[in-house]
């Protein structure tokens, strides 16, 4: 084996002891990892059945074990052993080669199924541990497999359980025919029969553990990627979808007699230029000191957002159309007086500002909140830029410059 082989293995086995990395693994590893976890059921109960057929032949305790269903049930735990050692030599081999591992999976989750409800159903243990035994193995697989396995695996488990209460209700194969009578020997609990459940219990413990752990994993990865998928990554500002979606949503909650809304949308004035002549660099690092200025200005429910290039905006709730023109102004002279430093060169910067308001006869929605805005931006633009303009209240000719 080479060292390259070695490192994947002890990296494999490392994993079974530290759940949370798990979720980093290849599909074919998490594949292979559930195959050994499903094996523990089938496993433990060939172990007790076997060493009732020892105690059995040697006479040592009266029979306990019913012939037939014995002879059933372990058949059907070897069989099911056997499909999950396909599963684990052929998820080895494919290891090396490629991650396409789809029909295995489909074999570890239905022999999770079929091995927890059988072994509870034949050893007449009650029916809710198998229960809890597929809802830990689907908590286990949730994290570790894809959407549409998880989806196959409980309509699986649907036709399962519907098929298991109907052989319950018409009595069909009565459960619990593992053993002839509950297993006490000499009014003791059989031994072997504890040790069994015993092991089952911190199985599932241990399952129970893992289950969290990469719960928990996935959870934060989930909230890193809704972050970074709602974060513009130059300036660390909420981005244009994020922008739309949260001010939509406030627009659509907002009290229509009482509460006003205003949105200030922001172009710095020929940016191009800078780009062009300290380079791109020195472009970004005004961007991101230009944000810094909108996050100092804005207040904390404000939503302040880069919506592409050098176009900046901040949604703001509960706000007029005065309060919004004064911040507009202050944010203008700010950014007027900021000297940004960039390779030994003092860079100025100045902006153009257009701040609409609802209520408005012709706001009805965000998009006309920031189209109004728009115009006003475009017109302190012809206006000669570096001004705040205000949409009026009902006419866009009554423009006031600031
Ligand atoms: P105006 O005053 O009319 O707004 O002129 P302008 O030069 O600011 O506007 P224009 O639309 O002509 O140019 C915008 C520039 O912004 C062009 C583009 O290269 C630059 N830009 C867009 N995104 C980025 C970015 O992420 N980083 C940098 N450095 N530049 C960007
Ligand atoms: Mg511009
Ligand atoms: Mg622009």
């Amino acid at each position: 084996m080479n060292s390259d082989n070695i490192q994947k293995k002890n990296l494999f086995y490392r994993d079974l002891f530290n759940p949370r990395g798990l979720i980093d693994r290849p599909p074919i590893d998490k594949t292979l990892f559930l195959a050994y976890a499903s094996m523990l059921a089938p496993g433990i109960y060939v172990l007790a059945i076997g060493f009732g057929f020892i105690q059995q032949l040697s006479n040592q305790t009266p029979n306990i074990l019913n012939p037939h269903y014995a002879m059933l049930f372990l058949s059907i735990c070897l069989s099911h052993i056997a499909a999950l050692s396909f599963v684990v030599i052929h998820g080895k081999r494919l290891r090396k080669s490629t991650d396409r591992s789809e029909l295995l999976w489909y074999v570890v989750s239905l022999s999770w199924i079929f091995s927890m409800l059988s072994t509870t159903f034949l050893a007449g243990s009650h029916f809710a541990d198998g229960v809890l035994m597929l809802v830990m193995g689907f908590t286990l697989s949730l994290p570790l497999q894809r959407f549409h396995s998880i989806m196959a695996a409980f309509g699986t488990a649907l036709v399962y359980f519907t098929m298991l209460s109907i052989v319950d209700l018409r009595d069909i194969f009565p459960s619990g025919q593992l053993f002839t009578n509950i297993p006490y020997v000499n009014g003791e609990l059989w031994a072997p029969w504890l040790y069994a459940r015993l092991a089952m219990g911190f199985g599932t413990f241990l399952l129970a553990y893992i289950a969290c752990q990469t719960t928990a994993s996935w959870q934060v990865r989930e909230k890193e990627f809704k972050r970074l998928s709602n974060t513009d990554s130059l300036t660390l500002l909420s981005n244009r979808a994020h922008f739309l979606q949260r001010s939509a949503l406030v627009f659509n909650q907002v009290n229509r007699r009482t509460d006003a809304l205003a949105c200030i949308l922001l172009d710095l004035d020929h940016f191009k230029k800078i780009n062009d002549t300290y380079g791109h660099h020195a472009g970004d690092k005004v961007l991101i000191a230009v944000a810094e200025i909108l996050k100092q200005n804005a207040r904390e429910y404000d939503e302040v957002s880069r919506l592409g290039g050098e176009e900046f905006a901040i949604f703001m709730p509960t706000t007029t159309l005065d309060v919004a023109a004064q911040v507009a102004t202050r944010i203008r002279e700010r950014l007027e007086e900021k000297c940004i430093e960039v390779d030994g060169h003092t860079l100025n910067i100045t902006a153009s500002i257009g701040v609409s308001c609802y209520p408005d006869v012709d706001i009805h929605g965000i998009e006309d909140l920031l189209k109004k805005a728009d115009i006003a931006l475009y017109e302190a633009k012809r206006c000669g830029r570096n001004k705040v303009v205000v949409a009026g209240e009902n006419d866009f000719s009554q423009f006031k410059s600031a």
